[in-house]
């Protein structure tokens, strides 16, 4: 908020409701002779003065209160009806007290007879330092205000995530068992496709949870493969009068969050698509680029160096100043259907990385966003080995799963991979399993069982000689605690969700450690 300085830097607006010229020049003098800097515009009439409100944009209304053509009261209703905090100010010849205290009521900030110099300037001076006081505390409550609705969103986001990851995690395990019957060629495909959705379902789940914690994974992210996943998630979304062109083998790679980084990618084009209703160009692109101090601003804890600039731009409808100055901020959407809350993602997530976000936007002409992020060597990167997992030779496997889908799928997979599979739904279900069954060579136990729970259902089974290996799977957010347990020969921890591939790995491992 600007506000004038009183003191004669910014010239003070003032809008001055009366119908004698030499009464309002009087009054100003006195104000100016006072060191109060200003420009001025008088008004006699409604029109006038509703068309100055706008055009002029004052920072106090001085008014008198009976015009021939106008009515002080009556500035002042209006005024209010518009602006609850602007200072108003009646300047009046024949004032009364009851006029004045009536006045007030109304909605005044103050009242002063006509030339009266010893209180003029003072009370201008007053009205317009509160209106600035005011202004500042109406502006900290509404920021707290959309804090905290942040605040609500982050913690219903969380708590959604964990719910959407428990319904996501068998899909995935249903396509991976669907793949064994790849020599169908449709099956093939759809499994295909259930998992590919499933895992995207599983990344913007993860991508959920690690804004609303504000944690994250790091790994090394390489550019290449950032758009080639962009460009496989925007093919469908893309309108015929948008072209796409996303730079290809630019060999850039960095340090940070592969899906957190698609997801921004993301958000940036699908705003540009948006922006571009009647069609245009959208290009997404990378280059290298050596960053020097003066290019930060002094908020910004960057610091210079190497760097990965990403750019989305689009020659859509671009934006006006007043959109620039409120991008970022949470909820702010010109959409109907907008949240307002992919920019402020964006930032985040570029925040996290130690980058920078900058905007280039010309009304009408369009709009470049570019995400400055620190560059890291990716030689190292290694490629996942696509060997076939390892299979079973019929050991006794015990799953004990409370959720019924997803014991049915692990057992399913274990089942389907040559291993002698027994079922358990609860941890006393399993102990019971043991007196008919025997002890098994590997136990693969979910750790949030919820009556006897995982660690509880190992300490039972290790006190009746159980000699076997152990798999715990566990929620990421929750690694089991394993303190006080005897010692197991083999125990190992699977992070939800689990894949195929991993768990066939860990138990040929766990089963060949005791074997
Ligand atoms: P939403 O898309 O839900 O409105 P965003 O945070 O993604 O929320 O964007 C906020 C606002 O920024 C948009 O409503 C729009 O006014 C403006 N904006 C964002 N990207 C562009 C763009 N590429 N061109 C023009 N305006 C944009
Ligand atoms: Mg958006």
């Amino acid at each position: 908020m600007n506000m004038p300085d009183l003191g004669g830097g910014m010239p003070l607006r003032i809008l001055f409701v009366e119908d004698v010229p030499t009464d309002a020049e009087l009054t100003i003098d006195e104000l100016r002779e006072d060191g109060i800097a200003c420009e001025v515009c008088r008004v006699d009439t409604e029109a006038s003065y509703l068309e100055a409100l706008d055009a002029f944009g004052p920072d106090i209304v001085l008014s008198d209160l009976g015009l021939p053509a106008f009515n002080g009261y009556r500035a002042l209703q209006i005024l209010r009806e518009r602006d609850a905090l602007m200072p108003f100010v009646f300047v009046s010849g024949t004032m009364g007290e009851e006029v004045a205290v009536e006045a007030l009521r109304q909605g005044a900030t103050d009242y002063i007879l006509k030339h009266n110099t010893v209180r003029l300037a003072a009370a201008v001076r007053r009205a317009v330092h509160e209106a600035e006081e005011q202004r500042a505390r109406k502006h900290a409550e509404d920021e707290l205000i959309r804090a905290q609705r942040f605040e609500s969103l982050a913690l219903l986001a969380g708590g959604l995530s964990h719910d959407l990851r428990n319904l996501l995690q068998p899909l995935l395990l249903a396509a991976d068992t669907l793949n064994d019957y790849a020599d169908d060629a449709r099956l093939a495909r759809l499994a295909t496709l259930v998992r590919g959705c499933g895992q995207r379902g599983l990344d913007m789940v993860s991508s959920m949870l690690s804004f609303a914690r504000g944690a994250r994974r790091t790994e090394q992210v390489r550019v290449d493969t950032l758009f080639q996943a962009l460009g496989l998630l925007l093919q469908g979304s893309v309108p015929r009068t948008v072209t796409l062109h996303v730079d290809e083998a630019t060999g850039l790679g960095f340090e940070g969050n592969h899906t957190e980084l698609q997801q921004c990618l993301l958000n940036l084009s699908l705003n540009a698509m948006q922006a571009m209703p009647e069609g245009g160009h959208l290009t997404v692109g990378a280059r290298a680029c050596v960053l020097a101090q003066d290019f930060f601003c002094a908020d910004e804890s960057a610091v210079p160096g190497e760097y990965v600039c990403l750019t989305v731009a689009d020659t859509g409808i671009g934006m006006t100043p007043d959109v620039r100055d409120h991008l970022f901020q949470p909820f702010f959407t010109t959409k109907e259907n907008g949240t307002g809350l992919g920019l402020v993602s964006c930032l985040r997530i570029i925040d996290s990385h130690g980058g920078v976000m900058r905007v280039a936007s010309t009304p009408g002409a369009g709009t470049r966003f570019e995400l400055y992020l620190p560059i890291c060597a990716v030689g190292a990167v290694a490629e996942t080995p696509g060997a076939t997992a390892p299979r079973g030779r019929g050991e006794r496997v015990l799953v004990v799963e409370e959720e019924a889908a997803q014991l049915s799928l692990l057992t399913g997979v274990l089942d389907g991979s040559g291993y002698d599979v027994h079922a358990s739904q609860s941890g006393a279900e399993a102990l019971q399993s043991l007196q008919s069954d025997g002890l098994p060579q590997l136990v693969v136990m979910d750790a949030d069982l919820s009556l006897l729970t995982g660690v509880r259902t190992l300490a039972a089974l290790l006190a009746q000689d159980y000699l076997g290996a152990v798999l715990l799977l566990a929620r990421p957010d929750a690694p089991p605690d394993l303190e006080g347990l005897p010692p197991v020969r083999h125990l190992a921890v699977l992070v939800k969700p689990i894949e195929v591939d991993a768990l066939l790995r860990a138990t040929r491992r766990a089963l060949d450690a005791v074997l």
